[in-house]
């Protein structure tokens, strides 16, 4: 049985005092409930202050990218080895905002997600279609295009992945996929998985989730929780989807 698993995309949002404050506020709000994952992905400045605010807490912490590099000369770049250091247990790759404003390509997120795996992180593999690709049918061509490039770089350590599908037209929109338009997408990809060996990889669905849609599309069958961004900013709002 898979449970549920909510992870919170800070963005480039946060400062010392806002994330105290909410690292504060999720810790005095969260009961672990069998089952139920919380994590949240910060900035990499912010990856000491999150490990020093949460180690021993049951909230896990993570990164928004990962080099697809060991190490060297890679300016600008940050290790997976790195990311350990500081306690990080996931690392997301592939996020949209990467693959449209920083050219990140299906070969550079398997090779992070692939990086990641090898250091021991678990990589939060994201996909989903633009609007354009969505009215032009190409929704599952696309989705399974990108998650056939990372299962065919990292083999059998497919398993220890998340996937997390996120329409970019439902991102950052407050327009969200409806939960059988979402459950469709997640049922794809859950038999690309199972073909690959990985049917119980947790499969999060992102785009617009608050406190008042989590419950319906968590319901799904195949979505396993969530990839959430601006309402993870807000701790009562992330701890309500977190609980949905
Ligand atoms: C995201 O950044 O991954 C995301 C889903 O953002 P939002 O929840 O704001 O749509």
């Amino acid at each position: 049985m898979r449970g549920k698993l909510v992870v919170g995309n800070w963005k480039m949002h946060g400062g010392l005092a806002a994330n105290a404050a909410l690292l504060g506020a999720l810790m005095a709000g969260w009961q672990p409930a069998a089952g139920r994952t919380l994590a949240v992905c910060v900035p990499f400045p912010y990856l000491a202050q999150a490990q020093s605010a949460l180690a021993g807490s049951p909230i896990a912490w993570g990164a928004q990218d990962v080099s697809e590099h060991g190490a060297g000369a890679y300016t600008g770049e940050v290790s997976a080895a790195m990311l350990l250091e500081f306690g990080c247990r996931y690392a997301i790759v592939g996020h949209s905002e990467r693959r449209q404003y920083y050219g990140d390509t299906d070969g550079i997120v398997a090779a992070k997600a692939a990086a990641a795996l090898a250091a021991g992180l678990t990589p939060v593999a994201c996909v989903g279609e633009t609007l354009a690709e969505r009215e032009a049918g190409a929704t599952e061509a696309v989705v399974l295009r990108q998650l056939d490039a990372v299962l065919a770089r990292v083999g059998r350590e497919a398993v220890k992945m998340v996937i997390a599908y996120e329409p970019v037209w439902a991102i950052g929109t407050g327009r969200t996929a409806s939960p059988d338009e979402a459950q469709a997408v997640h049922a794809l990809l859950r038999t690309r998985l199972a073909g690959a060996g990985a049917s119980d990889v947790p499969v999060l669905y992102g785009g617009s989730v608050k406190a008042d849609n989590a419950a319906a599309l968590f319901a799904m069958a195949d979505i396993d929780g969530g990839l959430i961004g601006g309402a993870s900013l807000k701790a009562a709002e992330f701890l309500a989807i977190a609980r949905a």
